[in-house]
């Protein structure tokens, strides 16, 4: 469910970075390379959508199968069904049992997809130009097959982990969370956790340059709140004073005029003053500089706040989404509706934000619920100098000189369950694509296959500094 990291390309620019080289082109990772793209191909022709026909317990199977055939023991992996669907959870022991183990979390279902909308079936893997079409193609399947193969790849030189690594792929990340919710339950012990669904890159629209790289280690926590006022109604040719419609536009002009106050973590921070070195417009630059040194400037609050791309990093925010009201065109109305999604900072209860939405619509006559679904607020994970140190290093043997900017997501992930149980998570994808071509959960969605080298190359250093 997560939306990419965007930081929007005209912000970015070409001149600022000091990248020149090409990827680090792998050699000796034939193995994993090629099952990347095998992995990749057979688990999108795998309709892993929630539903009747739900695919997902195949793609579990899949897995499984792949790594009992190598080395892994079939009595260290386990598929657990949950109504349709169901979650994999494969482990690799390491040596040292007072370690906690290492996750690698990912999810294997996808986002509907409408053969009739698509150029191409999108359960049909499709390589065309170096890119690999399909649903899930983004959003997760080529990321998952990338991990695995690394994995897999790793065992057969001989590599030894110390610390245990769990597979971990849950089963409904994009529409109820519940297997997520469980495997997070289960791994309560864990050490560390590397979604490989969050963070990811940005490559150059005209020269596909790789730009820049983002980790996630927090998302900001979802909410949607309900707005109601009820009702006599009576004649539309006899007015009243208390018209349901007027009342709950009146709060919702208020609260679409209120900002809450902007707030920093050291995660924030550290987004804002790695952005400012990459972003050439200099007021925005600069704001961002302004306001990693102190969110309560104003100046760099109204700038920041202006751009759609950056108000959500310095703020909560709370926007109407949906109305509904009335039931004739001649009558008044005896009820009417809104939905506020809420996108709040880690560390607020979602009914002080709420509490603090009904203070400023300051209308006792509208009722306000809590409708949310799926999602809990979830803490931020720490800046671990073992998660940072060992990715800034993956992704520059990736990508020698690329920007790494540490950053929190929008939400909501997998990542969240497992903070909630005080397991450190970090969205840490090498997937990098250009802004124009991302569709992740949208038409025509692809990977552009020049990741499965670097990607490899990211997976094995990380996965290697982090168990060994
Ligand atoms: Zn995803």
């Amino acid at each position: 469910m997560t939306p990419p990291m965007k930081l929007t390309l005209p912000l970015v620019s070409l001149a600022a970075l000091t990248f020149s080289a090409s990827p680090a082109l792998a050699s000796g990772h034939a193995e994993a390379e090629a099952q990347t793209l095998d992995l990749s191909k057979q688990t999108i022709a795998m309709r892993s959508v929630q539903g009747p026909g739900n695919e997902t317990p195949k793609v579990a199977a899949l897995y499984r199968d792949t790594l009992i055939k190598a080395g892994w023991s079939p009595s260290d992996i386990e598929i657990v069904p949950v109504d349709d669907t169901a979650y994999l959870l494969a482990t690799w022991k390491g040596s040292d049992p007072s370690l906690k183990p290492l996750v690698l979390s990912g999810h294997m279902d996808v986002v509907e997809a409408k053969r009739a909308d698509w150029q191409r079936d999108p359960f049909v893997p499709v390589v065309e130009n170096g890119y690999l079409f399909g649903r899930g193609a983004l959003d997760m399947k080529f990321n998952a097959a990338l991990a695995v193969s690394t994995l897999i790849e790793m065992r057969h030189k001989g590599y030894k982990p110390k610390r245990t690594i769990i597979i971990a792929f849950s089963g409904d990340e994009e529409t109820t969370m519940k297997t997520s919710r469980l495997i997070a339950e289960r791994l309560k012990g864990a050490g560390l956790v590397i979604n490989v669904d969050g963070g990811g890159g940005m490559l150059a629209e005209d020269t596909a340059k790789p730009l820049a790289w983002t980790w996630d280690g927090a998302e900001k926590n979802y909410a949607d709140f309900q707005l109601e006022v009820t009702n006599p109604g009576g004649h539309s040719s006899a007015p009243r004073k208390d018209n349901a419609i007027v009342q709950l536009s009146q709060a919702l002009v208020a609260i679409g005029a209120y900002h809450f106050t902007p707030e920093q973590s050291p995660l924030t921070k550290a987004f804002f003053e790695s952005a400012a070195k990459i972003t050439p417009n200099p007021q925005v630059a600069g704001a961002m500089r302004a306001f990693a040194a102190d969110p309560t400037d104003a100046d760099a609050i109204a700038t920041l706040r202006s751009l759609p791309e950056f108000i959500g990093r310095i703020e909560t925010t709370c926007v109407p989404t949906m109305v509904n009201g009335g039931h004739a065109l001649n009558a008044l109305p005896q009820r009417a509706t809104a939905n506020i999604n809420c996108r709040i900072f880690p560390g607020h209860k979602r009914e002080d934000i709420m509490a603090e939405l009904a203070k400023v619509a300051n209308m006792p006559v509208v009722k306000f619920s809590d409708v949310t679904e799926g999602s809990t607020p979830s803490p931020a994970s720490p800046m671990r100098p073992d998660f940072v140190n060992a990715a800034n290093k993956a992704i520059h043997l990736a990508y020698p000189g690329i920007a790494v900017i540490p950053a929190q997501a929008s939400g909501a992930s997998d990542s969240m369950w497992y903070r909630v149980n005080g397991v450190d998570a970090y969205g840490a994808s090498p997937v990098l694509i250009k802004d124009s071509e991302e569709f992740a959960h949208g038409l025509n969605e692809r990977v552009p296959l020049s990741n499965i080298a670097p990607g490899v190359v990211y997976f094995t250093s990380l996965f290697t500094d982090l168990s060994k």
